[in-house]
């Protein structure tokens, strides 16, 4: 194979990954053919071919891998260039500035990340095998099995009805509405659901009631801090989000059982016993977190360690049937895809993956998709209709400004967004869309169309799947409508038909017009409490 062209020495990744590529391709070419190769000569040649990546691996520094493909820079360039113009407020600047790239602290941790986006290009040349000789061997897996609701007597004490059932599939799913029909379970409820319909109980024997347990003990990890935006619901829309992913836009044809346990499995236990603060306030306020994780992703692997100790409990032990190797897996993948739920590494997924994107073609990791897949669904409530976003907005904002109160208290410097005699939700919510959920969102639909591409094109109106070919996404229409209303609401004439501006006293009056009278009329009733005796601040404030 290959007879006459020279081996790459391993110093330039560029020549190396072209010369895999067409290494590679050859031999899927030749599993196809009536005479395909032989186990003895496939193995040789991956041998070869596994000799090569580890020599490139070990020869060349990863950021000539990265100058070179291009696209790194120009997404730095480009976001950067708009959010220094003067269309962006000081204070939204800073706030994702801080929030969704990493700081000083994290630099260290910055260059061990490059180091494992250069060992992905491996993997991903490795994996592309993978899902290659599965579309050989597969025709379309079976969609869902029938619709199986848990009852809890006594406790939900009614079962969900099949039109809120339904809508688990839409991406209009209501969160709050699922909230009032479950009986105040939703976690528990969207839990045992999809857990039923990808028959992840037969496939990983796991019992009911030890799910139940299981969920329960998490769903109550998220009851217990009374966030208005962290907390059980937002677990409940991230998990819907995940399944949206999988099932309507068929991202579950690319994964195997395992992938697909962990993935929703972290949606579910991605924010347990959130504190309600960010992770830079752990960090500023030397918390007992920071300390315990040395400021690195302090609440991710607060979540992680929570969840992972619940599963130490025999009767809430998911995973109790899995082997050795199964269980190693999966933890990785959960760690490593609620680690990357760091908003800190925002900015840094968006060029891998864009990288990955133009790079590789075809070839992404499938763990990288993952972990790119759960944080759009953490960030996607600005594409969800304008009612929905609405909501976590209020939730969200009333969470920052808290936080704000005890940064106040404890003679920190206000975090931006977090202080609430100041800040412009309507400018907020626009900086976060246009610098950072519609890029996201851009590069995911990307990503989606080359992985579902060859699997799902054919078959993509049979199951009614969003498939490719120009159709539009679901929530394409719901994020430029909200970005609109935004945009709108920071123009709003005053009185006198001047536009706002960005003082204190305009913004709270562009609030009060036009996001909605009722929430932010209690952000204000907060404003002068003392903060210590707050407890009505950590209510969720829309019931
Ligand atoms: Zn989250």
């Amino acid at each position: 194979m290959l007879r006459g062209k020279v081996e790459p020495d391993g110093k330039e990744n560029w020549i190396v990954l072209e010369f895999m590529s067409r290494l590679l391709h050859q031999i899927m070419e030749q599993l196809n053919t009536a005479n395909p190769i032989s186990l003895t000569d496939m193995k040789q040649e991956l041998g070869r071919a596994v000799a090569i990546l580890d020599k490139a691996n070990s020869a060349s520094p990863v950021k000539d891998f990265r100058s070179s493909a291009g696209a790194l820079s120009n997404i730095d360039e480009e976001i950067e260039t708009s959010l220094y113009s003067d269309e962006v407020c000081e204070e939204v600047r800073e706030w994702i500035a801080t929030t969704f790239a990493r700081t000083t602290p994290g630099m260290r941790r910055k260059s061990l990340a490059r180091r494992h986006t250069f060992r992905s290009v491996v993997q991903a040349v490795k994996a592309s095998l993978y899902v290659n000789s599965e579309s050989l061997q597969s025709t379309l897996p079976k969609y869902f099995s029938f619709l199986h609701l848990p009852r809890f007597e006594g406790e939900a004490g009614r079962s969900l009805s099949f039109k809120e059932v339904c809508r688990l599939d839409n991406w209009t799913f209501d969160p709050f509405k699922f909230n009032d029909v479950s009986g105040g379970h939703p976690l528990r409820y969207i839990g045992h659901e999809l857990f039923t319909r990808y028959d992840l109980l037969a496939k990983f024997k796991i019992t009911g009631g030890t799910l139940d347990r299981f969920l329960l003990s998490i769903q109550n990890g998220y009851k217990k801090p009374q966030n208005p935006y962290h907390n059980e619901l937002h677990a409940t829309d991230v998990a819907h989000s995940v399944h949206y992913f999988l099932s309507r836009v068929g991202l579950m044809h690319c994964m195997n059982d395992l992938e697909i346990f962990a993935i929703l499995l972290s949606a579910i236990i991605h924010d347990v016993e959130h504190t309600g603060t960010t992770n830079n306030f752990h960090v500023n306020s030397r918390s007992h977190l920071a300390l315990l994780y040395n400021d690195r992703s302090v609440l991710e692997n607060h979540h992680l360690c929570f969840a992972f100790t619940v599963l130490k409990s025999r009767d809430q032990d998911i995973f109790a049937s899995l082997t050795p190797e199964q269980y190693s897996d999966i933890r990785t993948l959960v760690v490593d895809m609620v680690i990357a739920t760091d908003m800190s590494s925002h900015f840094e997924q968006l060029r891998t993956m864009k990288a990955a994107l133009s790079v590789l073609g075809n070839q992404i990791e499938k763990s990288q998709a993952l972990e790119f897949v759960l944080h759009v669904s953490d960030i996607a409530n600005p594409a969800k209709d304008w009612e929905l976003h609405r909501q976590w907005t209020s939730r969200i904002m009333e969470e920052f400004f808290c936080q704000g109160d005890r940064e106040l208290e404890l003679g920190l410097p206000i975090s931006p967004l977090c202080d609430r005699s100041v800040t412009c939700i309507p400018e907020s919510q626009l900086g976060f869309i246009e610098f950072v959920v519609l890029p996201a969102f851009d590069v995911c639909s990307e990503m989606l169309d080359i992985l579902l591409e060859t699997k799902t094109s054919q078959a993509a109106d049979e199951l009614g799947l969003e498939g490719c070919g120009g159709k539009e996404r679901a929530w394409v229409a719901p994020l430029a409508d909200n970005r609109r209303r935004w945009k709108e609401q920071c123009q709003t004439p005053s009185k006198d038909g001047i536009n706002e501006t960005r003082t204190a006293s305009n913004h709270s009056l562009a609030s009060r017009t036009s996001f909605g009278a009722n929430e932010l009329g209690r952000v204000d009733e907060n404003r002068n409490k003392s903060p210590r005796n707050s407890k009505g601040y950590l209510t969720p404030i829309i019931s």
